[in-house]
Order: structure tokens, then sequence, then C-alpha cells
């Protein structure tokens, strides 16, 4: 797989996620993403993505303004 970007080959890695939801940042840390060496884009698989979908909603609910979770807690 390349990033659809710049082309360059992906490596696995980790990336911190950030969804801006305006009134709400939640940041999930440490998600296994393909990360992108040469942009710094990165691309999480369709099952890690489902996942960071529930966390979001997770953290919608407690409505703090500012969410930090590790990825591995939360699908632990
Ligand atoms: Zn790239």
């Amino acid at each position: 797989m390349n990033c659809t970007f710049c082309k360059a080959p992906l490596s696995n890695g980790r990336v911190n996620h950030i969804v801006d939801l305006g009134e709400h940042i939640i940041i999930v840390k440490n998600v296994p993403a393909n990360v992108c060496k040469q942009c710094g884009e990165y691309f999480v698989d369709t099952a890690i993505a489902l996942k960071l979908e529930s966390i979001v909603e997770k953290a919608r609910k407690n409505n703090a303004e500012v969410f930090i979770v590790k990825y591995d807690e939360m699908v632990a």
C-alpha cells in the first residue's frame, strides 16, 4: 500500500489520532496505522477505524472539552 497523497510507501507505526468536533476535541493516542514517512499522512485499517468511531461516541457522551485516551486501553 502506498500513500494516496504522495505515493510514497507506507510503514507500520503508531499515531495520535485527533478528532476535532468543534466543542469537543478527542485525542486517541497510539493508534496502529500505516504511516507515510514522506508527508506524515496516515491511514488506519477499517477494523481500527470502526473502533475509533466507538471511542469517539463514548467520548462525546463524556462531555469533556478535551478527551484523551490511549487506544490500547480502550480496546482491551
Ligand atoms: Zn505521503
